[in-house]
């Protein structure tokens, strides 16, 4: 039985951050991860600016990467119709592939001990989490952060809700050669049953990253009749994807991407980032507040064990207030959402006004991003 003061499960961004931020405090932590990093994940891969202060006071350096420097949104209707609007805070285009791996290297760096281990089973009983991974090893600590995404067999364990229902989502990603894409735009194309996010990384390959429901997808069948017959029916996408040169040998897919209501702790386990409620990317930075979400726990965290008479209730009350605080109303915007995206017509309507209104698109900016970052 492996000890320590803190078990991270899933080393994504927000469990990385969380390691990086409670091992540089002197904690003793160890981080289950399933995948050896570098490797690429299904994101739109546009980080909000909100997030750089904190990265900054973590000694996380994304500078040292050439990264593409976004200001701009473009918006685009089915049909081709497009606006352009400033993004207020800005942002970055940074792979996953990169990102992850840097995170990790800085948590490794700062003391955190990663474990390359899938875990499938919680428990907690006597203030202490015991938690076994899929070789029978077995992990003890009194603080469990639960970092492992949108969806895991430990979410069918501690038996939450969204965990027994089905979604309708599925995501694509793939990067492509393609000079001509401005480095400081990301777009956001609609199409039927879905819409796509083309912004550019750090190697200069564009990320194209889609969202659509399996009832679009299964129409077509493939990814490439679905490109050909769906996608590329918007005409900024077609002329993408006519010209794109891949950079994968092929694009990368996920299935049950679920925007359901969650909540940030279950059994005793705070939940961060997408483990507590995963928001709709088209309007909001999921990595950002995966991000933001690891130093609300860390902070809670640290007051717990640094306390002579520590309370437990208090820890887990402290995390679900300040996490409805900065998340609450934008998931559940993020929700609303994805509602009227699953209805075409009621899309299309949408998209037309948006794409007619920089002033409307300025409005939902504002209620679905947040503010930088306050270290
Ligand atoms: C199609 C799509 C496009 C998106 N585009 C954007 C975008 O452009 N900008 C943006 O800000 N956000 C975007 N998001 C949201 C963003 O990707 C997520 O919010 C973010 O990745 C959440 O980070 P996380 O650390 O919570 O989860 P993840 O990054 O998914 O990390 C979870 C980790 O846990 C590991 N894991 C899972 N189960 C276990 C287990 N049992 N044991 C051990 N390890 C485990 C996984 O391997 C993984 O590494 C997008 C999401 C989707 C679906």
């Amino acid at each position: 039985m492996k000890k320590s003061e803190v078990i991270v499960i899933g080393g994504g961004l927000a469990g990385l951050t969380a390691a990086i931020h409670l091992s540089r405090a002197g904690k003793s932590v160890v981080l289950l991860e399933k995948n050896s990093y570098p490797n690429h994940k299904v994101c739109g891969e546009y980080v909000s600016n909100e997030v750089r202060p904190y990265l900054d006071s973590l000694g996380v350096s994304v500078h040292d990467f050439q990264l593409a420097e976004i200001d701009t949104l473009t918006i685009s209707t089915k049909k081709g119709k497009a606006i352009s609007t400033k993004l207020p805070l800005g942002g970055f285009g940074i792979s996953r592939f990169a990102l992850d791996h840097l995170l990790y290297k800085t948590a490794v760096g700062a003391g955190a001990e990663v474990v390359f281990e899938t875990a499938v089973d919680i428990t907690f009983e006597a203030d202490t989490f015991r938690i076994t991974t899929t070789t029978g090893s077995k992990f003890q600590a009194p603080i469990a952060l639960g970092a492992y995404g949108k969806r895991s067999v430990l979410d069918k364990k501690m038996d939450r809700g969204f965990s027994h229902q089905k979604s309708p989502w599925l995501g694509v990603k793939c990067h492509y050669e393609y000079p001509d894409f401005p480095g400081n735009q990301v777009a956001l194309h609609n199409f039927e049953g879905g819409y796509g996010g083309l912004s550019k990384t750090e190697t200069g390959t564009v990320n194209f990253c889609y969202l659509t429901t399996f009832e679009s997808f299964k129409k077509q069948g493939t990814i490439e009749k679905f490109n050909a017959n769906s996608v590329a029916k918007n005409p900024h996408l077609g002329e993408f994807l006519n010209r794109a040169t891949p950079s994968f040998e092929k694009p990368l897919s996920i299935a049950q991407i679920s925007f359901s209501q969650k909540s940030p702790v279950t059994n005793h386990v705070l939940m961060c980032g997408d483990s507590a409620g995963l928001i709709h990317p088209l309007c909001g930075n999921g990595m950002a507040m995966a991000i933001h979400a690891a130093k609300l726990a860390s902070e809670v965290v640290l007051g717990y064990l640094e306390h002579t008479n520590p309370d437990r209730k208090l820890l887990e009350d402290s995390y679900t207030k300040a996490w409805k605080v900065h998340f609450e109303h934008r998931l559940w915007m993020g929700r609303q959402l994805q509602r009227l995206l699953l209805n075409d017509t009621a899309t299309a309507l949408a998209m037309n006004t948006i794409a007619n209104s920089e002033k409307i698109i300025q409005a939902m900016i504002r209620r679905t991003h947040g503010k930088p970052i306050l270290v």
